[in-house]
């Protein structure tokens, strides 16, 4: 079809879209957003939305933030970019120091970590910690001379190589099989499709009603205790801690990650956490790592998303000053870790950082962040009266609902009927935004997200669910 806007024209003319089947796109007049404010945005057209996804997972205090964009404008008033090659800047130290002292939790581990390495993206962060794990565990040793990585089923971790090799979507991953390192993966907890969850369908949180004694964790204490009879153990494990996103929104029970993390502790394994979406509340807690509400310390963490509050792109891998260390030597030992980019450290992006960070760690948003919670929670509760509707799960500020074509036996709907597609397409036209992941509907509000808009949100999902499906209750 031809696009309506002169800027639709354009796009569908050159631009080719992440994750996107372009045969689709090009069938659809573009919705071309060209201003935001707080949860809502607005298109070429004046036609208003509610940003249900926080602009990919990105944004955490709504869109024109005035202090963040209050300190974009004083950096760019001094300068915008310049190198991490041989100088130092401002507002990335400071932002280096704030973030080290935001991550010491109540970590009962005695970890902590010190040192960080900017980048750009979520990719690049990943990318970052598994070359500094393989790197550290050849050094020490503690590879056998081969680096093993394991990680959960479902996770994702990027698009750049190695941030795929270490992820487990089939969908996404199987392509590029050919270009890959080869890793293990371990059994996600996704309780709601678990084979090991004997609890029936009911209307509520899978979490919450299963009947199981752990063999998920048995699974991961298996593959460690394999690796290391053979000799061949693992040098990083890698999960994204409390939830994992693009897998569907997959929650773990609580004491998960606790449990894991001990295990990979135990086996001599590093702890890699991506945080690339969890991070900076958006979890839930008042700490900026969601690994802190279970007390696991890592030793590389990875930040990106939401770092400059869905500004700019930065990333940031936290790494303990043991790691650090093992790339001291002598210039001509050449342990320097061989890795950056041109951007690494920009200052904008810094500068955008620090005010998304101390608007994060303000008592008052923390309760603002707790209210929301609440609102949150007591809005999916009305969902459960589809028929559709198997299960929503929360954590913190966000939430997964996944669709079935009958809750009593959690049949899925095949991918091809894209229900997800279809039902956030209904959305859409009624007013607000957001992207599936397969049958699986997320809804992850900007933090200033008001009651109303959140019941906005609800309404337009129940709206477009019956629409599509029918009005059925159970
Ligand atoms: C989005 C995401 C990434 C990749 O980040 P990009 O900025 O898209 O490169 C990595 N890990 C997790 C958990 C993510 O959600």
């Amino acid at each position: 079809m031809k696009a309506k806007t002169p800027i639709g024209r354009l796009d569908h003319a050159h631009v080719w879209h992440p994750f996107t089947q372009m045969r689709d796109w090009l069938r659809r007049d573009p919705v071309v957003l060209v201003r935001g404010k707080g949860t809502r945005l607005w298109d070429a057209g004046g036609n208003e939305y509610l940003d249900a996804n926080s602009s990919i997972w990105t944004n955490l205090h709504g869109h024109s933030h005035p202090a963040i964009d209050a300190a974009i404008r004083r950096q760019l008033g001094k300068v915008a970019h310049v190198s991490a090659l041989g100088f130092a800047n401002e507002p990335a130290s400071r932002l280096a120091a704030e973030l080290v002292a935001a991550a010491r939790g109540p970590g009962r581990d005695g970890r902590k970590l010190t040192k960080v390495f900017f980048s750009d993206d979520g990719s690049t962060a990943i990318e970052t910690a598994l070359k500094l794990a393989h790197e550290y565990s050849r050094r020490t040793g503690a590879s056998r001379g081969k680096t093993r990585y394991l990680s959960v089923r479902g996770g994702y971790h990027g698009d750049t190589v190695g941030a795929v090799s270490l992820g487990h979507i089939e969908l996404f991953h199987k392509a590029y099989r050919g270009l890959l390192f080869p890793t293990d993966a371990v059994m996600a907890p996704y309780c709601y499709r678990c084979p090991f969850n004997r609890a029936r369908p009911d209307r509520q949180d899978a979490r919450l009603g299963r009947k199981c004694g752990w063999e998920c964790v048995d699974l991961v204490r298996r593959q460690f205790a394999k690796a290391r009879a053979e000799d061949r153990p693992y040098s990083a494990f890698v999960v994204e801690p409390r939830l994992q996103g693009a897998a569907g929104m997959i929650p773990q029970p609580e004491g998960w990650l606790a449990r894991v993390a001990a295990l990979a502790r135990a086996h001599g394994a590093l702890l890699i956490t991506d945080e690339v979406m969890t991070g900076f509340g958006r979890a839930g807690g008042p700490g900026i790592l969601a690994s802190q509400a279970e007390g696991v310390t890592p030793d590389l963490v990875a930040l990106a998303k939401g770092l400059t509050g869905g500004t700019m792109p930065m990333a940031a891998t936290l790494a303990t000053r043991r790691i650090f260390d093992a790339f001291l030597g002598e210039y001509a030992e050449f342990k320097t870790f061989f890795h950056g980019h041109s951007y690494t450290a920009n200052p904008l992006g810094a500068a955008a950082a620090r005010a998304s960070l101390s608007l994060v760690r303000s008592t008052k948003a923390t309760h603002k962040r707790q209210r929301l919670g609440d609102w949150m929670e007591a809005g999916l509760e009305r969902l459960w009266s589809h028929p559709n509707v198997g299960d929503i799960r929360r954590v913190g500020l966000v939430a997964g609902i996944e669709l079935t074509k009958d809750w009593k036996t959690r049949r899925p709907f095949a991918l091809g009927e894209q229900a997800g597609i279809r039902v956030c397409a209904g959305m859409a036209r009624r007013g607000v935004l957001t992207r599936p992941i397969g049958n699986v509907v997320v809804l992850m509000p900007p933090y200033c997200t008001t009651r109303g808009q959140w019941t906005r949100m609800v309404d337009a999902l129940l709206g477009s669910l019956r629409e599509e499906f029918g009005a059925g209750r159970v």
